[in-house]
């Protein structure tokens, strides 16, 4: 037996577990210390209520023989929820047929999967600073990575490279981490770099339900000639709160490679993937009813006003940042090695960020802090950054 070498390609520690065992080390040493997180994605507000009540309702279902589910009957997803997905892109004037989305536990899963339907010969496009996912998936493949550079010059919103050629390219807006968001003028030149190099765009939409700008499109399908080149990766993880939950969604788009696309990750799912629970996807249902929307937008417009307060602080301290704006992510210019930066926000501050140079290269000298803790804790740890800065 031969392991896949491929995973001695692969960094050793993913960052968060870094992460997790400077601050274990540091609360070890220091157990006063009143932490504040601003470091990992997590949502911390409760799910909307409407959620919780179709969750308890289809736990309740399970428990009588006339209303138990099993396996779901299709890998691909329940028919309700497929259905009330393709209403939430009719919402935002997108069209998305039922069939075209395939229901899952998350976008993790479907990032690490997809990368089953390509040739290992490929060559994959990731903007930088990156979600490590993208990366680390393809190497663990043995596939060829190019980079293209976000930088503070594009406002890390770069844009294609007619000298670059590639098959897979990787697009996340708005961005983690950098929390900047393509315009549509942006990623209709994406499409077009897309449709002339013949390649497959990877969308991931995560933070949609963030976006404010009318000029930023919530789905790469709102782009013309996106169905002719794109895979779009949505969850409900940041939309509804489901990071403990577990329910995302593909969309695969019937003229992708002339249907083939979606035959073939229909196929991999079937044999790979037995489905999301019952109780999940009537969850997820509930997330995409007019109520559970309402009060989705209620949470995150709390994390918005979190997003506002940091930046509006970033900005008396005159610090670049990108993001805050359509995202729950702020990407600070530290101006020093980023993980410096963290330990010196960590032990100055007890405030836990994340260090830029863990999304890439051009990450480094950025930090990340995210608006997903309260408007106490967050004002508190601003107002001791200010202090430490
Ligand atoms: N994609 C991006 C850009 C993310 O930021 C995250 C989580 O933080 C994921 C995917 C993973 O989402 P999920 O919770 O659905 O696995």
């Amino acid at each position: 037996m031969k392991l896949n070498g491929n995973y001695d390609k692969v960094k050793d520690s993913y960052l968060f577990v870094e992460i997790a065992k400077r601050v274990a080390a540091y609360t070890a040493n220091n157990p006063q210390a009143k932490i504040i997180r601003m470091g990992i994605g997590d949502v911390t507000r409760p799910l909307a209520p409407v959620v919780v009540e179709a969750g308890l309702k289809a736990m309740a279902e399970m428990g009588h023989a006339e209303t138990f589910r099993g396996y779901s009957p299709d890998s691909q997803g329940y028919e309700f929820l497929r259905d009330r997905i393709s209403e939430y892109y009719a919402r935002m004037g997108v069209k998305v047929a039922s069939h075209e989305v395939h229901v899952s536990d998350g976008a993790k899963s479907d990032c690490g999967n997809i990368v089953d339907m390509f040739d290992d010969g490929n060559v994959v496009l990731v903007p930088d600073p990156v979600y490590p996912v993208y990366v680390d998936s393809n190497i663990m493949s043995g596939r060829k990575i190019v980079y293209c550079d976000g930088t503070e010059e594009n406002n890390f919103a770069p844009l294609p490279d007619e000298k670059i050629s590639c098959d897979i390219i990787y697009l996340c807006s708005p961005n983690n981490p950098t929390g900047a968001a393509f315009n549509k003028t942006q990623l209709a030149a994406w499409v077009e770099y897309a449709r002339k190099q013949g390649a497959v765009i990877i969308y991931d939409a995560a933070y949609e339900a963030f976006v404010t700008d009318p000029d930023v499109p919530r789905s790469i399908f709102a782009t013309p000639g996106a169905r002719e080149c794109a895979v779009e990766l949505c969850y409900f993880s940041k939309t509804a709160g489901f990071t403990g939950v577990r329910c995302g969604y593909t969309v695969v788009p019937d003229e992708l490679c002339g249907g083939k696309f979606a035959k073939m990750w229909a196929r991999r799912q079937s044999t790979k993937f037995n489905g999301t629970s019952y109780i999940q996807q009537r969850m997820a249902e509930a997330a995409y009813s007019e109520e559970g929307i309402k009060q989705n937008m209620e949470n995150i417009a709390a994390y918005r006003k979190n997003a506002q307060l940091i930046s509006a602080a970033l900005d008396e301290m005159g610090i670049y940042h990108t993001g805050g704006k359509n995202s729950p992510y702020i990407w600070l210019k530290c101006g020093m090695d980023s993980w410096k930066f963290f330990d010196k926000l960590l032990f100055d501050a007890n405030v836990v960020g994340t260090p830029g140079s863990g999304f890439g290269k051009n990450g480094e000298g950025f930090f990340r802090l995210t608006a997903f803790n309260t408007y106490e804790n967050t004002a508190e740890a601003l107002s001791r950054i200010k202090k430490i800065l």
